[in-house]
């Protein structure tokens, strides 16, 4: 059916359903993990930063194609690339995914990776406790990094290599070149430029698969709620007492588990808080912040550069296993190293029932010296 004018640029969801009826090809630009969580019936998937190389699996340019992203965006940017190299009864559907699914049409949830994703994680599917559903249950999942430092650096490597589908990276600051012996994800010439967007374009290159959301801001009462709701995992990257009781009361008010981090100097603690029933908190460990005195952190106490990478590694460890459901996650336990001698031992940590952060209502208070930072509700 060619036409013999252009077509406009859009179609809308039901009209666009009706021509893939009648032999139209609707092509699905978003990524591969987006994909996974769903796509429409009869959509076929060429993500569109692929469009180019991959030019030959489309059909011949007299076929119309629709093509379909999330909202509308990327499809239109899609379709002025189709109708500049020849297809050019190309359209966009209106409104994406989201507006098709709105509209009752017809979609399923794909449960197949495709030859990328097969040969970029292949040594995960030789994993029965993984396997290709364990793989698509990662594509499928968000997690929220909070820094983008010494632990987020590891952490955020790991999870974009293992294919964690979408990411979110949180943190305020630039990049100084005295973060550079331990933040890995980081570059001499990116010295002075946010670590956000630095880190993002650091897991891309890594993993261009993935949909990564770089924030330049620091976790506060305003917004810790929002960048905590739609993560399934939460990574404790952070430097600071304040973000890290922030955090964990954002966490225990959402019912996710949050995977803390720390080190000093050549020691390092991980443990897994909330989520789950009977988890204790952060503050069942620690109820109230120190002393500043008495909590130097790396800029003036110094730390081994290596350190934030055994840490950070274990916590993209405890992050990949909670996504999964796989193993014993380090829930009730606080896992301590001590780089010197490279010793690991491991505390019990039982929910306090009369906790300041998952007690009773009656006994909940702000941290001691936080003030009301830490009640984000
Ligand atoms: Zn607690």
């Amino acid at each position: 059916m060619r036409l013999h004018a252009p077509p406009d640029l859009e179609i809308d969801p039901g009209p666009a359903h009706r021509l893939v009826g009648q032999g139209a090809v609707l092509l699905d630009v978003r990524e591969p993990g987006e994909w996974a969580l769903g796509a429409p019936d009869g959509a076929s998937l060429i993500a569109l930063g692929d469009l180019e190389a991959a030019a030959t699996r489309l059909p011949p340019p007299e076929t119309p194609v629709l093509a379909i992203c999330a909202s509308g965006r990327r499809s239109a940017q899609a379709v002025q690339w189709l109708r500049a190299a020849g297809w050019s009864a190309a359209r966009s559907v209106a409104g994406g995914f989201e507006r098709w699914r709105a509209e009752g049409l017809p979609w399923a949830p794909r449960s197949t990776l495709d030859a990328d994703a097969r040969e970029r994680y292949a040594r995960h599917l030789l994993l029965p406790e993984v396997g290709e559903s364990g793989q698509l249950r990662l594509l499928r999942s968000r997690v929220l990094l909070v820094g983008a430092g010494g632990l987020g650096s590891p952490a955020a490597l790991y999870l974009a290599a293992a294919g964690v589908g979408s990411l979110r990276i949180v943190d305020p600051d630039v990049i100084e070149r005295s973060n550079l012996q331990r933040q890995i994800l980081h570059r001499d010439a990116g010295v002075g430029l946010p670590k956000a967007a630095s880190a993002r374009e650091a897991l891309l290159a890594l993993n261009p698969r993935l949909s990564v959301d770089a924030v330049q801001a620091r976790v506060d009462v305003g917004n810790v709620g929002s960048l905590v709701a739609d993560a399934d995992v939460v990574l404790d990257g952070t430097d600071n007492f304040a973000a890290r009781y922030l955090l964990d009361a954002a966490c225990q008010a959402a019912s996710k588990p949050l995977v803390y981090g720390a080190i000093h100097r050549f020691e390092g603690q991980v443990s897994v808080f909330g989520g789950a029933d009977a988890s204790p908190c952060y503050r069942c460990l620690f109820p109230d912040p120190p002393a500043v005195r008495d909590a130097p952190d790396c800029a003036a106490a110094g730390v081994l550069g290596v350190l934030p990478g055994i840490v950070g590694s274990l916590q993209a460890a405890e992050t990949i296993k909670l996504l999964l459901g796989i193993g014993v996650p380090l829930r009730g336990r606080l896992l301590h190293v001590d780089a010197r001698g490279m010793t690991f031992r491991e505390l019990r940590v039982p929910r306090d029932p009369s906790c300041p952060g998952c007690g009773p209502p009656s006994l909940r208070r702000p941290p001691l010296g936080l003030g009301s930072l830490c009640t984000p509700r």
